[in-house]
């Protein structure tokens, strides 16, 4: 590196001690390749000669954090953040695909570059040494080249989330996998079959809100083997008028094209799943997918489930992908009920769906802007009226229903759902008196179908 790489005042201090002390000491990894493109490095790890018990001691009156030291890992705590230190190693053995399961302690920095999986992630830089980039890690980076410390088929083998890492970082950084790497890393997809479910959610968790269309698609066989549902889709010729590109690369275009919120990305990736079991075609050869927002919904679910994704989000997703095939009108009583069901933001995350969907069809049709701009509008206005939208809004709560002589239990959640059924489309006023006079009629009504219509004739 020609020109010294900044490094911020409290890490400095950490990297001082450790020399004055007599040990060597590098920036290594991630910090590096980050500060050599000109971006802020989310953090800074440093990489030493020292033997844990040795930086303990170097820092024995500074709050540290020990929980990696088998690993080789002090974390220093220091006003500006923490630091984490590890001693040059090496490491193998990954049965469990997550942790290593021995490591070695070398005395050189190049041998802990040397375990590490790619050229631009095996760099180091000392104010004091200055820069050890022995696999060309500055060159490829120069040139946008993602390359394998070493043998890609070794590499992979030895830990297979690392084809993963790899799609991660061409996609953040702009890289071309180099060709034996990108060899590598699709002859021996299948090997992640073996990796801890959850360690492939969060690489994934990482990689789809960075990923243009063009991304998903270059690495389409790769997100088949993590998800299987995706691989029949790959090429899959819809036989629709309606649609130009070919199943996956519609689903690669919508998935990059709602913004980079989790929820929608996944549901991007997912939202079409259940074409491929619902798929028909009729006696003019047309296709068709009767029902398969739902089928979709089903198997997103089960696909979120096996990659141990939080229950949060993948009810979201679940639930945006159900309804992606609903039609909005921009109707106030209709977009009450809508967000009263749903709340602003569901409803939001579902348009914007709705519109990459629309979009990503290949046809060079516009998006129907102008349709979904009514819509926002519509639930903005009914937004701005501050009616009540949902049971908490109510004027009257379960405790007043027991105070009318209901029965603790399930009757008062679906009484409560009647009265607010009536106040979403206006029937009755959100007032304490008017709802209790409705509920009052409730209770001496024994057939509650009339009271219940409203909510089951509920636009779903
Ligand atoms: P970011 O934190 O921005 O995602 P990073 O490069 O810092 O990128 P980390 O996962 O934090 O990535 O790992 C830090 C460094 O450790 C990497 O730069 C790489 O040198 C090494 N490394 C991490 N995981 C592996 C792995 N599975 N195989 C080999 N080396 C790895
Ligand atoms: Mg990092």
């Amino acid at each position: 590196m020609h020109e010294p790489m900044k490094i911020p005042a409290h890490v400095q201090r950490c990297m001082e001690r450790l020399e004055s002390a007599g040990f060597a000491v590098y920036a290594v990894g991630g910090c590096v390749r980050d500060a050599l493109l000109g971006l802020e490095p989310a953090d800074y790890d440093l990489c030493t000669s020292a033997r844990p018990e040795q930086t303990e001691t170097v820092f024995s009156d500074c709050r540290l954090i020990l929980a990696g030291e088998k690993h080789g890992t002090v974390a220093v705590v220091t006003e500006a953040g923490i630091v984490e230190i590890t001693t040059f190693r090496t490491e193998g053995g990954y049965s469990d695909n997550r942790h290593p399961e021995w490591v070695n302690y070398v005395s050189g920095v190049e041998d802990d570059l040397a375990r590490r999986d790619f050229t631009v992630n095996a760099m180091a830089y000392s104010p004091r040494r200055g820069f050890v980039d022995p696999f060309g890690g500055r060159e490829d980076l120069k040139n946008r080249v993602l390359r394998c410390v070493g043998c890609p088929e070794t590499r992979f083998r030895e830990d297979s989330l690392r084809i993963l890492r790899g799609a991660r970082f061409a996609v953040k950084y702009g890289l071309t996998p180099e060709s034996a790497t990108m060899d590598a890393m699709v002859a021996l997809r299948g090997l992640m079959d073996n990796l801890a479910r959850e360690r492939v959610f969060e690489e994934l968790c990482k990689l789809l809100p960075l990923a243009s269309a063009a991304d998903l698609i270059r690495f389409a066989p790769l997100l088949a083997a993590v998800i299987p549902e995706l691989a029949p889709m790959i090429g899959f010729d819809q036989h629709s008028p309606h649609h130009a590109f070919d199943l996956f690369t519609h689903t690669a275009h919508v998935c990059a094209a709602v913004p980079p919120d989790l929820t929608l990305r996944w549901a991007g990736l997912l939202h079409d799943t259940g074409k491929i079991p619902t798929f028909t075609r009729d006696e003019t050869g047309r296709g068709h997918f009767y029902g398969h927002a739902k089928e979709s919904a089903a198997l997103a679910d089960g696909i979120l489930r096996r990659l141990r994704a939080p229950t949060r989000l993948r009810e979201d997703v679940v639930e945006l992908i159900g309804l992606h095939m609903t039609k909005f009108e921009p109707e106030k009583k209709a977009i009450r009920r809508w967000l009263g069901r749903l709340g602003s933001e569901k409803l939001e995350k579902l348009l914007l769906l709705q519109q990459a969907d629309m979009g990503s069809k290949g046809t060079g049709k516009p998006g129907e802007a102008e349709q979904f701009a009514r819509l926002r509008a519509c639930a903005a206005e009914v937004e701005a009226e501050e009616t009540c939208l949902s049971l908490k809004d109510l004027a009257v709560n379960g405790g007043d229903l027991i105070a009318l002589g209901f029965t603790p239990g399930p009757e008062i959640g679906r009484c409560l759902q009647a009265l607010l059924n009536r106040v979403l489309d206006e029937r009755t006023p959100n007032d304490r008196d008017a709802l209790l006079e409705q509920a009052r009629k409730w209770l001496s009504d024994t057939d509650h179908s009339q009271s219940e219509a409203g909510f089951l004739s509920s636009a779903d």
